[in-house]
């Protein structure tokens, strides 16, 4: 099999602790015939999550799907001792490409000091895993705690500077919002590949949620869209899938350099928007990114 151009991406993440380890593996069966150059496995921050269970997931991906996987790493609540125990792990699992991150603050826990930006795990992961790949998050409408837009782009350029050889943005729904960052990314000197973040909308809860943490900007059509179909969940997912592949369209006639879809575990959703966008993506045989 080989790389898209442009790249195409998935990401998947964890079950939570109380739902049966099994659903990862409803998830991966039922992406089937969905052709990801790469799933990308998240890191769950919270105090109780079961910190193997990203490489555990990145080892099926590889051995059981032959796909490739790239690690998540949040470092803001680690020790140096935990990330050479992550690392050493997803090493273990054949994972060619991590995707150092600071980690979301979570209100009254102390962070432990010693990787406080996804910048100083970069480093980190550079000097002890030097084969291992590094791929970084990006914010096309800024992080929501940074200083400025332009302070934003200049940590970015520190993160690609310190290793970051590919970059994922954040979800938006606003392409005219992504493209205007990827100038400004691209006249910051920031020249690696940046895939555009999607995420399909599902439900009406999650859309807010995330626009609240995230930051997302929700456009006119969104917001009538959930309007609309908020309590008919089928209507608002067809229209969901409607909206982001319209989205991918776009973007790809704008020509970004891949698209990371967000399929928050949800097989039918991604497997509708692939067959939907996949005619736009030419496989190039033999070629691969890690
Ligand atoms: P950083 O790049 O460290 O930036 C955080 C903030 O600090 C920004 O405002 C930045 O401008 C600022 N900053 C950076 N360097 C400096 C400096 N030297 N001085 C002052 N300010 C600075 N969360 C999870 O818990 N698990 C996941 O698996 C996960 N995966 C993600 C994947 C992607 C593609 C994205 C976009 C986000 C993901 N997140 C995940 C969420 C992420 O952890 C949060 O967005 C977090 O708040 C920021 O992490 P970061 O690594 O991007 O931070």
């Amino acid at each position: 099999m080989g790389l898209h151009e442009p790249i195409f991406s998935l990401e998947v993440f964890p079950p939570r602790r109380n739902a049966s380890v099994c659903s990862i593996y409803d998830t991966l069966d039922g992406l089937e015939g969905v052709k990801p150059d790469f799933i990308s496995v998240t890191y769950g921050t919270g105090k109780h999550a079961d910190r193997t269970a990203t490489a555990r997931i990145c080892a099926t991906i590889g051995q059981e799907y032959g796909l490739a996987a790239v690690a998540h790493l949040t470092a803001q609540y680690m020790t140096r001792e935990m990330v050479d125990e992550a690392l050493d792990m997803f090493e273990e699992a054949g994972v060619q490409a991590v995707l150092p991150l600071r980690g979301d603050c979570v209100e009254g826990r102390e962070p432990v000091g010693v990787f406080t930006y996804a910048r100083d795990l970069i480093d980190y992961v550079h000097a002890s895993k030097p084969r291992m790949k590094i791929v970084a998050a990006c914010y096309p409408e800024t992080h929501p705690e940074a200083s400025s837009p332009e302070a934003d782009i200049a940590h970015l350029k520190e993160k690609v500077d310190a290793g970051a050889e590919h970059l994922i943005s954040q979800l938006f729904y606003s392409n005219e919002d992504f493209m205007r960052f990827l100038d400004r990314a691209r006249a910051a000197g920031i020249s690696v590949p940046i895939e555009a973040g999607i995420m399909p909308v599902t439900r009406a809860s999650q859309v807010r949620h995330m626009s609240q943490t995230c930051g997302s900007r929700i456009p006119a059509q969104v917001v009538r869209m959930l309007d609309k179909w908020e309590d008919n969940p089928q209507a608002l997912s067809e229209a969901g899938i409607a909206y982001a592949s319209e989205q991918i369209c776009d973007l790809l006639a704008q020509g970004v350099d891949g698209i990371h879809l967000y399929s928050m575990n949800h097989p039918v959703v991604t497997r509708r928007i692939w067959r939907n966008v996949e005619p736009l993506f030419v496989e190039i045989p033999n070629s691969t990114l890690f």
